[in-house]
């Protein structure tokens, strides 16, 4: 049983001292499924880039611990062997490293060893196969030229690899296609079946058709300003985020 305890957390824009994050309270558990919905620009993606500890935000008070041990000390690969899963970490093209590479690399980081090859290489066709991945990714050098697509199911090919405690995936908005948010899904669903806690960072309401999260959190300037059940989410799609004072043509 894992536990990843955000504590009133607040944090800056390094550069020019904006407060965006302003005290968020947040326990994800192994097995849970957890949605942060909530208009542009209220910092959901800055509570994801702050737990992977990017240089552009600066933490000014509260706590991340994951398992009672303090993720903001870690540095940003012992996060990752600590067993969080920030998709945003690798976001950037690596020249001349295959998915393959890259994969095992990470693999070999977390687990302490390298996988040994002939298992590793089915475990990798397992996971392509589920997310209907052709088998020429494998060799395709990371990030170079994918569509949003195949990022997202990088991504998520990464996570089932790499089994991390908790995962926290930002969807930044992005227009996914419906057959990618379906084979997402679907990868996100069968993580989660694993035990893996999840935090899923979302815009749209529409990846809630297929993800049924355990609990929703509607993210308002900087903070969670309700939770609630899967329920939470019917609201938000009905209504949009107006009862929250939000003017959507404003934030969209
Ligand atoms: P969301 O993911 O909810 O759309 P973000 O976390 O991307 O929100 O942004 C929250 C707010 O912080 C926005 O007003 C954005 O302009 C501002 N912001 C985020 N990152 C930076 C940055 N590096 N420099 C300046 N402002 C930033
Ligand atoms: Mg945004
Ligand atoms: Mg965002």
């Amino acid at each position: 049983m894992s536990e990843l305890i955000i504590r009133d957390l607040h944090v800056n824009v390094t550069a020019d001292e904006t407060p965006i994050l302003k005290g968020v309270n947040l326990t994800v558990r192994s097995g849970e499924t957890h949605a942060i919905m909530g208009p542009n620009g209220s910092g959901k993606s800055t509570l994801a880039y702050s737990i992977a500890g990017h240089p552009k935000y600066t933490v000014t008070s509260g706590e991340v611990l994951l398992d009672g041990q303090n993720v903001l000390e870690m540095a940003v690969d012992a996060r990752a062997r600590a067993g969080l899963f920030l998709a945003m970490q690798y976001p950037v093209e690596v020249p001349g490293v295959s998915v393959s590479n890259f994969l095992r690399t990470a693999a070999t980081a977390i687990r302490g060893e390298a996988p040994k090859l002939r298992t590793w290489v089915k475990e990798v066709n397992v996971a392509m196969t589920e997310l209907e991945m052709d088998k020429a990714f494998a060799e395709r050098n990371v990030n170079e030229g994918f569509s949003g697509g195949e990022k997202k199911r990088h991504e998520i090919l990464q996570m089932s690899l790499l089994k991390p405690k908790i995962a926290i995936l930002d969807e930044t908005d992005s227009g996914l296609d419906v057959d990618a948010l379906r084979v997402v899904s679907e990868g996100v669903n069968r993580v989660r079946a694993t035990g893996v806690g999840t935090l899923l960072i979302t815009h749209y309401t529409r990846i809630l058709r297929y993800i049924k999260p355990d609990f929703v959190h509607v993210f308002f300037d900087g903070r969670i300003v309700e939770s609630g059940g899967s329920e939470l989410a019917d609201v938000l799609e009905e209504s949009g985020y107006t009862r929250f004072g939000v003017d959507e043509a404003a934030h969209t």
